[in-house]
This record gives C-alpha cells, sequence and structure tokens, in this order.
C-alpha cells in the first residue's frame, strides 16, 4: 500500500550502516516512524529528508503498519535556523512539544500547521522567536486538552491582583489570598493574557518566565525533560 501525506521530521536516529528511522508528524495519522533506507550514503537523494525539521510531501510504502520512504518533495527545509542558537533550540522545542503532545493515529491536522506556521516565524521573523514559541505552546495545550487560563482567579471570582500563583493541576493562575500552586510572577501572567488572546506582549522578562513556567507545566503533565526548552532557557 502507498500512503501520501505532508510531514514534518521530529526526530531522525542512525541505524544499520546506512539507513535512519525517522519520527514524522502527519495530519491525517498523527505521528509515524518510518525507515528510510541508504539516506547515511554519499550522495544519498533523499538525505535532506531524513533531516529534523525538513517538511515536506513523504511518500510512503506501508507494510503491515511499518512505514517506509520511497519519496520526498521539500516544501521547507527552515535551514535558516541552524545559524542562530536561540533560534535551533527554539525550533527544537516546537518539535519537542510535537512529539510529546501527538500519538500514532492522532488527527493532528492543527498541531502540524501552528508547527510549521511558528517554524516559520522563528526563521524569518527577527525579534520575535520567544513569542512565537510562547504562543505555540499556549495553543498546542489548548488543543490538547490542558488550556493555560490567565483570567479571574477560579477560586474566588476576583480580579488577580498583587501577588499571584499558578495551580498546575488546573492550569490557571489564583490569586495571592487563595494562594493555589506554585508562585508565579505578574509579567509571567501578562504574557501568557496576552499571548493568549493573540495580542502582542512586551518583550523580555515576561516572555522567558512565561517559557519557564509553560516548560514546568508540560513536564508536570507528561514528565517530558523537555531538553531543548531546558537549552534554550539556558541561553535567553
Ligand atoms: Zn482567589
Amino acid at each position: 500500500m502507498e500512503y501520501k501525506a505532508d510531514a514534518l521530521v521530529l526526530r531522525a536516529a542512525d541505524y544499520g550502516e546506512n539507513d535512519r528511522m525517522v519520527t514524522l508528524l502527519t495530519a491525517g495519522r498523527g505521528k509515524i516512524g518510518a525507515a528510510m533506507k541508504g539516506v547515511r550514503r554519499a550522495g544519498a537523494k533523499l538525505n535532506f529528508a531524513s533531516q529534523p525539521f525538513c517538511f515536506a510531501e513523504y511518500v510512503f510504502a506501508e507494510r503491515e503498519g511499518r512505514y517506509t520512504v520511497t519519496q520526498a518533495a521539500l516544501h521547507e527545509g527552515f535551514y535558516g535556523l541552524r545559524g542562530d542558537i536561540e533560534k535551533f533550540y527554539a525550533g527544537a522545542s516546537v518539535l519537542e512539544a510535537c512529539d510529546v503532545f501527538s500519538g500514532e493515529g492522532m488527527e493532528s491536522g492543527a498541531l502540524l500547521v501552528a508547527a510549521v506556521e511558528t517554524l516559520n516565524a522563528i526563521e524569518t521573523e527577527d525579534g520575535h522567536t520567544m513569542s512565537a514559541l510562547v504562543a505555540f505552546l499556549l495553543q498546542t495545550l489548548r488543543v490538547s486538552g490542558y488550556p493555560v487560563t490567565a483570567g479571574d482567579c477560579p477560586v474566588c471570582g476576583k480580579k488577580i491582583a498583587g501577588k499571584l500563583y499558578f495551580d498546575m493541576t488546573s492550569g490557571a493562575f489564583t490569586c495571592g489570598a487563595c494562594a493555589v500552586g506554585v508562585p508565579a510572577s505578574r509579567s509571567t501572567y501578562e504574557t501568557v493574557s496576552a499571548l493568549s488572546a493573540g495580542r502582542e506582549c512586551d518583550p523580555g522578562d515576561g516572555q522567558r518566565r512565561a517559557l519557564r513556567l509553560l516548560k514546568a507545566y508540560i513536564s508536570y503533565l507528561t514528565d517530558a525533560p523537555c531538553r531543548s526548552l531546558a537549552e534554550l532557557l539556558a541561553i535567553v
């Protein structure tokens, strides 16, 4: 059986003498693993399609639930991400989140579109790397059923002023009086609130703090180590 789909390479691992196994995100079948034979040979035609960040139309041969890539036509390689360490780790964080929040057979059209758009924004728009990544993670959490809410305190219903907290069990900020969760900063709250609503936010500290909180939240939810996010936070 032949299967053709647009897909984004999330991960790649070498095996055998010249082969590579890729983990891809597709719209219709979610995350799939596929073998790419001979792509590590010098001059291999499909080498480009076996690299993380490659977004291409893939043709797979499918046999008993196993996929082998037979053809690929490049849409975007996002090669610009490799020349800038902040952009690189932000892009790698996008792939990491796709890996964590997608699964085999899970409809993933919205996630795939958001990931490709975010990689494109990170690659081409200078100065928007952090806000693009935070917005993507918020969107991914929302579509995965773990929305982060930055509104009034869900416990007492009052406006959040002064000290505030973030409750990992509900994904909501709570007020200083209720104090449910871990201490959070006002700038984190403002950043999450702005980016969730599609508004611009002040660059700088709030975005870094929001990213740190989202990393803790994703690790809490999924046990994922979020290595690329950790690398990014170490340099910004
Ligand atoms: Zn409260």
